[in-house]
Formats: C-alpha cells, sequence, structure tokens
C-alpha cells in the first residue's frame, strides 16, 4: 500500500471514528475493505463523485427497540434489540440474528457491513442487514427463550418482509430460535411467505441449510489448496467454536480426508491429537445441540485433553479455522500460527482474525481468506432457500450441493480474478475489491441516495 493511499485510509477512518466513537469492530471492518477498496478506485473517479465509501459506510437504517419478556419465576426482563438494515442495493436486507450478551450497535453494524460485501459475492439477489440482542440463551429453559423470542418478534414484525428483509440464525440462533420467530411472525403478519432463512425443512427450510455455512467454508478450502498445489487429505486442522459452523465444517473435512485436531467454546478447547472420529463428533453434538452442555463435558466423557480458558492456535497443524466469533486470533496468535508452520488461515467466523494478525499472515506468506468469502455458502443457501419459498417447491439436497459448491467456486474464482498475485492470491483483496465492485456499479446505476 502506498503512502498516499494509507493517508486516505486514515483520514476516512477518522472522520468515521467521529461519528462513532465506540464501535470498534465497525471501524477495524471499515479500515480492512479499505485497505483494498482505495488503490482499486483510484482512476475510477465515478464511485469516488458519487461518495461510494461514504455512503457505504453508512446504515440505510438502524432499528432499535426494548423487548420485555417474561422469566420463569413471573419477573419482567428487559433487552435491547436491534435490526441494522446497511443496504438493499442488491436485493432484500438480508443477514442473521445474533443472541449473545456482547451484542451491541459497533458489533452489529460490523456484521451488517461485512455481509452486504459478502452476499455480493455470492451473485445472488440480497442485501446486506444484521440483527439481535444481548439477550444470553445460556441457561435459559425452552420456555424463556420461546418467550424472549415472541417478544423480539413483535417488534421486529415490522421492519421485515419476503420482499423488505428476510433474517436467518448466527451465534445464539439456531433452528428452536427461527421456529419460534417465524411462528411469531407469521402470527403477527397472517401471511407464510418465507420471511425467515433456516427454517425447518417441513414448513419452507432448505435441505443442507444448516450445514450450508461449514460446508461451504471446506469447498472454499478445497479450491485455495488447489490454487496452491496442495489438498485437503491428510492435512491436519486447528477448529475454534463448536457451534453449527465448527461441526459441520469438522464433519465437511473428515469426510476430504482432513485430521481435526481441536475444538472449543468459550470456556477453552478440547485436543484430539489423533484427530476427531465421526462417532466422537456424534458425542460432541449431542452434548452441544441436545443437552446444551458445554465442550468440557465432551472431555470429562471421552477423556480427550482440555484446556480451560485457553485458545488451540498454539496446536501444531496445517490449516487453522477459526469458527467462533470476532477477534479470536490476535498478534500473538498468529505469531504461533506462523512459526508452527501452518499454511493457510480460513475464516469460518466473520472477523476471528484482528487487523494486526491479518497483517502479520499476510507478511509472512500464510495464505488468508476472509470470512466474507469463505463462509458465505451460508448466506447462499439461505439465498437459495428463498428461491424455493417463492417456487413453492423443496429442492433435493443434492441439487442444494451442486449449487452451493458451484457458488463457493464462483466466489473462490472471483478472489483470484481481483486478489491475483504472481500465482498466489491475495484472498482479503480478491473478495473486498470482488464484492466492492458489484454492489458499488449498482449505486452508481441506480443514482444518488
Ligand atoms: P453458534 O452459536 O452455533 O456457535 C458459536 C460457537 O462459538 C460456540 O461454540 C460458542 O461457544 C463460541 N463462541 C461464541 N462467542 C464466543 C466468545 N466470545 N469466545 C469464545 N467462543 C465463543 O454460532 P455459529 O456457529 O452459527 O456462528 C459462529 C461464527 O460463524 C460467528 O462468527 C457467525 O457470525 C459466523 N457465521 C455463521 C453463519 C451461520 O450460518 N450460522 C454464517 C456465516 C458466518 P459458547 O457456547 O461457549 O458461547
Amino acid at each position: 500500500m502506498t503512502v498516499d493511499n494509507l493517508k486516505e485510509t486514515e483520514e476516512f477512518v477518522s472522520k468515521l471514528e467521529k461519528k462513532c466513537p465506540s464501535e470498534p469492530e465497525f471501524l477495524q471492518a471499515v479500515r480492512e475493505v479499505l485497505d483494498s477498496v482505495i488503490p482499486f478506485m483510484k482512476g475510477k473517479k465515478r464511485y469516488k463523485d458519487q461518495a461510494i465509501l461514504e455512503r457505504l459506510s453508512e446504515p440505510d437504517r438502524v432499528v432499535m427497540f426494548r423487548v420485555v419478556w417474561q422469566d420463569d419465576k413471573n419477573v419482567a426482563q428487559v433487552n435491547r434489540g436491534y435490526r441494522v438494515q446497511f443496504s438493499n442495493v442488491l436485493g432484500p436486507y438480508k443477514g442473521g440474528i445474533r443472541f449473545h450478551p456482547s451484542v451491541n450497535l459497533g458489533i452489529l453494524k460490523f456484521l451488517g457491513f461485512e455481509q452486504i460485501f459478502k452476499n455480493s459475492l455470492t451473485g445472488l439477489s440480497l442485501g446486506g442487514a444484521k440483527g439481535g440482542s444481548d439477550f444470553n440463551p445460556k441457561g435459559r429453559s425452552d420456555g424463556e427463550i420461546m418467550r424472549f423470542c415472541q417478544a423480539f418478534m413483535v417488534e421486529l414484525s415490522r421492519h421485515i418482509g419476503a420482499d423488505v428483509d428476510v433474517p436467518a440464525g448466527d451465534i445464539g440462533v439456531g433452528a428452536r430460535e427461527v421456529g419460534y420467530m417465524y411462528g411469531m411472525y407469521r402470527r403477527l403478519s397472517n401471511r407464510f411467505d418465507g420471511t425467515f432463512t433456516g427454517k425447518g425443512p417441513e414448513w419452507g427450510g432448505s435441505l443442507l441449510r444448516p450445514e450450508a455455512t461449514g460446508y461451504g467454508v471446506v469447498y472454499f478450502l478445497e479450491n485455495l489448496l488447489q490454487q496452491h498445489d496442495r489438498d485437503i487429505d491428510g492435512k491436519r486442522f486447528l477448529l475454534s467454536g463448536s457451534g453449527n459452523v465448527a461441526q459441520h465444517c469438522a464433519a465437511k473435512l473428515l469426510e476430504m480426508g482432513g485430521k481435526v485436531l481441536t475444538l472449543s467454546d468459550s470456556g477453552g478447547f478440547v485436543h484430539e491429537p489423533d484427530g476427531f472420529t465421526a462417532e466422537k463428533l456424534e458425542i460432541l453434538r449431542e452434548i452441544k445441540n441436545v443437552r446444551r452442555g458445554r465442550i468440557k463435558e465432551y472431555a470429562d466423557e471421552t477423556g480427550a485433553g482440555f484446556h480451560e480458558d485457553k485458545r488451540p492456535w498454539a496446536v501444531e497443524g496445517d490449516v487453522a479455522i477459526p469458527c467462533a466469533t470476532q477477534n479470536e486470533i490476535g498478534e500473538e496468535d498468529a505469531n504461533e500460527l506462523v512459526k508452527n508452520g501452518v499454511i493457510a488461515v480460513v475464516e469460518g467466523a466473520n472477523m476471528p482474525t484482528t487487523y494486526e494478525a491479518v497483517k502479520i499472515l499476510d507478511a509472512k506468506g500464510v495464505l488468508f481468506a476472509p470470512g466474507k468469502a469463505a463462509n458465505a455458502g451460508g448466506v447462499a443457501v439461505s439465498g437459495l432457500e428463498m428461491a424455493q419459498n417463492s417456487q413453492r417447491l423443496p429442492w433435493s439436497s443434492g441439487k442444494v450441493d451442486k449449487e452451493l459448491r458451484s457458488i463457493m467456486d464462483a466466489i473462490h474464482e472471483k478472489c483470484v480474478e481481483y486478489g491475483g498475485r504472481n500465482g498466489c492470491v491475495n484472498y482479503l483483496k480478491g473478495a473486498n475489491v470482488g464484492g466492492f465492485v458489484r454492489v458499488a456499479d449498482a449505486m452508481v446505476d441506480q443514482g444518488f441516495m
């Protein structure tokens, strides 16, 4: 990056920081995109004249609301709900709902901003959005979860619709929560129009939607390794997280001959030096999804090594796939990964690598695939779910899988097209510029607004 470009990025971010002083994750996401996009925009006057970057970094609107619900002791509880509708220039707003105590406006703005470029990369007609609440589902009864989801939807239902805004799951929001929210939306709107993806397969959900993000990560990774004359077979993988993305990513890696050495949750990580087997993944699934337990219970039951309050990045492996949350690989972790000879970091989660850690990986020649490209399989199949709902026809899992594969292949191609660098692809640049061009051109075509 030239000094001029760097200066332009810094000026832009510092202006934005004055408007959003307490949104560090949002500023981080914007800075990361600018690093790639500002050099690309040089000489392309139409983007500058139309203030594309300024417009893209301001959401179309933010809805913030009170959610009041009754706990099991009949006491009223109050949480804050949000929907950030960032851009609908390419299609209806689309992006997940997150329930986690860390949720705040800055985190949802970073996620909504990233979602614009990710959804653009899928090639489908999808705008960018994100929503959620600081509600903590951990330890809550099924009745409490249902009442919270219903209360949340009482307000959210006014702002969504099949051609307006179509939410989905994210951290803390899986099939159960989507069911309760969609049920309430249907009741309030008196419409069964598919305004939510990740629905149950018997009531409008797409087959393979639960698996799609994790499988998509592996399809992308397969392309990335092939591009650099390598493959998945026999490689050792370090995964974090043990939720939807991590579980399905691990299962697909196993199927393709990979060795998954680690999985984690916010309490620590488990280490299987010989790799998880399908049977062991099933034990983990039962603990996490059925019993809603902690990963430590997996270690207690199977005798696997458990490392409390630690992340798995110091374990020796070939590829790291963070699948938990933002900023889980910092500078120290990146140095550890480099020291251990990791060849690639592929983001299953959204922005799990800090800005500084990305710079270290890049400087040391570690391939780095950002989440907006690598984890786009989830929203891609959500787009296919919307298509099935419009057709009123369910597709077979074979058809969905084939479409998912071809979308992930096309995203990889786009990264190579915009990020090619003497035989070694800069995936960050490729994904940022590839995602940006389609959105920016659509904004130019559709005029100032
Ligand atoms: P889940 O809720 O199913 O699982 C999240 C996992 O991450 C859990 O193991 C959780 O552990 C762990 N985790 C969450 N917060 C933290 C934290 N602060 N520190 C350490 N571990 C944490 O979520 P998903 O698997 O759906 O999502 C994981 C990531 O993938 C997120 O970044 C999400 O935005 C991204 N993503 C998800 C998509 C999807 O289709 N679901 C699509 C694209 C991206 P614990 O139970 O202890 O909290």
